[in-house]
């Protein structure tokens, strides 16, 4: 990929190349807060609420954000933005900011995530359709989770074909379920093809209030600050050494019975009515 050479490049004043992805985790300092140099920030662009499969409200995530010194949170629910809108109507006073998102399912099953959204994106659309249809709501297209090899997640000779129709403002080059080879061969993928995929994305793809394990790094700390650092891809992915208990048995079972058969039923639902602009417990 070329990144614009000769000046600093976004996150590339503390890691040593300018690599997409910062091979050493990102610190955490005593009472849990992300450290990161003077200038730079964290966003987790990737959280799912009580809204579709998580087990925790949007403000609970925003509450866990900001005690981890997480500046900005994407809440992307599956299929729907309501509960993030209702969040962030709430929340313009706070130091962390939260981000209107949505996880869109495309036609074949895939994901894509639309970030700075006002308006909910249809779902069951191509990927490139989708794509457009997030860009026309003024939002940013990023591939979901890539090469975790799950129906909902893309090979990358699958992103390989959508790069034939369409292009992509980001792609997600690490979530905490990437081994470190699947990763190695996206960051490959990534370096060869990172005109048309966009800007790197980090993000926890959190449902259990788990927030900020996997993070983007911009310069700055508002939602303009990191909409142009992606824009003009000046990003970059790192894990951090924050560590979470696994969740109970409750959450699970909570966050299965939400995955497995509400979100079906809800986008059964979508698919025969044409209403994709609520989503609701
Ligand atoms: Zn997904
Ligand atoms: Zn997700």
């Amino acid at each position: 990929m070329t990144r614009d050479s000769g000046e600093a490049i976004g996150a590339g004043r503390f890691v040593d190349t300018d690599s997409p992805y910062l091979e050493r985790p990102v610190d955490v300092d005593q009472t849990g807060r992300i450290e990161l140099p003077a200038g730079f920030s964290a966003a987790d662009l990737h959280c799912h609420s009580d809204w579709s499969d998580g087990v925790v409200s949007p403000s609970h995530i925003l509450d866990a954000a900001e005690l981890r010194g997480i500046r900005i949170i994407a809440v992307t629910d599956h299929d729907m933005i309501r509960g993030a809108l209702e969040a962030n109507a709430r929340s313009s006073h706070r130091d962390t900011r939260l981000i209107v998102g949505q996880e869109v399912t495309s036609r074949w099953q895939h994901h894509i995530v639309g970030l700075f959204l006002d308006n909910p994106v249809p779902l069951f659309r191509t990927v490139p359709e989708t794509v457009r249809a997030i860009r026309d709501r003024g939002g940013l297209a990023v591939v979901a989770h890539a090469g975790l090899g799950l129906p909902s997640s893309a090979s990358i000779s699958t992103i390989t074909r959508w790069l034939e129709e369409t292009t992509f403002d980001g792609i997600e080059l690490d979530s905490p379920f990437l081994s470190p080879p699947a990763r190695r061969r996206l960051l490959d993928f990534y370096d060869a093809h990172g005109e048309g995929l966009g800007a790197a994305i980090g993000g926890s793809d959190a449902h259990f209030g788990d927030v900020g394990r996997v993070v983007t790094l911009f310069e700055g700390e508002t939602p303009d600050d990191l909409r142009s650092a992606i824009e003009s891809r000046r990003t970059v992915v790192a894990r951090t050494s924050l560590k979470y208990p696994g969740p109970g048995l409750g959450m699970r079972l909570k966050n299965q019975c939400r995955a497995l058969l509400w979100l079906p039923l809800y986008r059964l639902k979508v698919l025969l009515t044409g209403n994709f602009s609520n989503g609701r417990h």
